[in-house]
């Protein structure tokens, strides 16, 4: 049995904890990292995209620059530590994706990147670009600009929402546990769960009753946060050890010990999470064949709109509507005037028209929800 297989999951979020690349003396593991990317580079050859989230810069920082309690004694420490961090973070998973012949992009967010709809669009955009060109992007938070009040502060959740930005369709949160257990995991007893179907009161005491390395910031709690998250988008999200090596070999990763949380149905998580208060802020109207490619799954490209109603902004949620009415529902890739200039245009006509690159869609179908 395979966690996540690429047959079934073509796009996928690994999230890797800072107990597991950085070592106690502040050395990067660079051993395990190896054997980790040849896991990436493995499903890469069978077809799965993987996008990475790894922490690790702090821990990393803080040993280089000598700061006490692992760098997270004041935020300017762990902000300078992050700053220090990251860059031997980054160069680490550059050289170890590298030797396995893939590329590695860095991508550093901050919360407010990816809670703006704007900003979640063009962070999406660069991700489904890279994925698409076979780079494995390594994300991870902005630490050193972002401040207490608008940090995730995990990473355990800036994962979740990453899975959702990229469209994935699993997401594995590698750290020192292997799951969740029924109670502290040193208690006689202790059980694992291996699948959570609800995340409610009983899985969130479990959670409670468990905790993390000290190193990251992470912990149990952040992990079910994540969970939700992940769940809610229709995204499954797997807790597993990277405690040994090779922690996402295909063959062998899904008969270790793990805790899967599964998604809510999927259309209805969707729907839910894009209507989520939103209310549509204007209408575009397309062709009978735009409304039948968008039921097949394909993005709604400009040349298949015939008119915008509203004054809606990019990133702002519009109803899609078909000759028969409403078909679907997404986030807009353009405000209205300039998807009205685009209407019926062709891919290779826009730049013309709006006097820089064009986007790939009016509405992307990762960001769309069909009615
Ligand atoms: N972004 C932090 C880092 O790279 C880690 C956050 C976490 O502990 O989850 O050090």
């Amino acid at each position: 049995m395979e966690l996540f297989p690429p047959a079934a999951c073509p796009r996928l979020v690994v999230k890797i904890g800072s107990a597991l690349l950085v070592a106690p003396d502040g050395a990067v593991r660079t051993a395990w990292l190896g054997g980790l990317a040849a896991d990436v580079a493995a499903r890469a050859r069978a077809g799965q995209q993987v996008a990475v989230v790894s922490s690790g810069a702090i821990a990393l920082g803080a040993r280089r620059l000598g700061l006490a309690r692992g760098g997270r004694a004041s935020l300017e420490d762990a902000q300078a530590a992050a700053a220090t961090g990251q860059i031997a973070l980054a160069g680490a998973w550059a050289a170890a994706l590298e030797r396995q012949g893939l590329i590695a992009a860095q991508m550093l967010v901050t919360l407010g990147d990816l809670e703006d709809r704007r900003r979640y669009l063009n962070a999406a955009a660069t991700l489904a670009r890279l994925l698409g060109l076979g780079v494995v992007p390594v994300v991870n938070e902005n630490d050193s600009v972002a401040t207490a009040e608008i940090r995730f502060g995990d990473n355990d959740r800036l994962a979740a929402r990453v899975a959702q930005a990229a469209g994935a369709s699993g997401v594995v949160l590698l750290s020192d546990v292997d799951g969740l257990y029924d109670r502290h995991p040193a208690e006689p007893g202790a059980t694992l769960v291996p699948r959570v179907e609800r995340i409610d009161g009983v899985i969130e005491r479990m959670a409670d009753a468990s905790s993390g390395s000290g190193m990251g910031s992470g912990g149990m709690a952040s992990k079910i946060a994540a969970a939700r998250i992940a769940t809610g988008a229709g995204i499954p999200l797997a807790i597993a050890s990277g405690r040994v090596e090779r922690p996402l070999a295909l063959e062998a990763s899904g008969e270790r010990p793990h805790t899967l949380f599964a998604a809510e149905r999927t259309a209805s998580a969707r729907k839910a999470w894009l209507a989520g208060g939103l209310t549509a802020m204007g209408t575009i109207h397309v062709d009978a064949g735009a409304a039948g490619a968008l039921a097949g799954g394909a993005s709604l490209l400009a040349a298949g709109a015939v008119r915008v109603e509203g004054a809606f902004a990019r990133g702002d949620l519009v109803g899609i509507h078909g000759p028969a009415g409403p078909v679907a529902r997404g986030l807009a890739e353009y405000d209205a005037v300039d998807a009205a200039r685009l209407l019926g245009r062709r891919s290779d006509e826009q730049e013309a028209i709006l006097g820089h690159a064009p986007r790939a869609a009016l509405v992307h179908r990762n960001h769309m929800a069909l009615l």
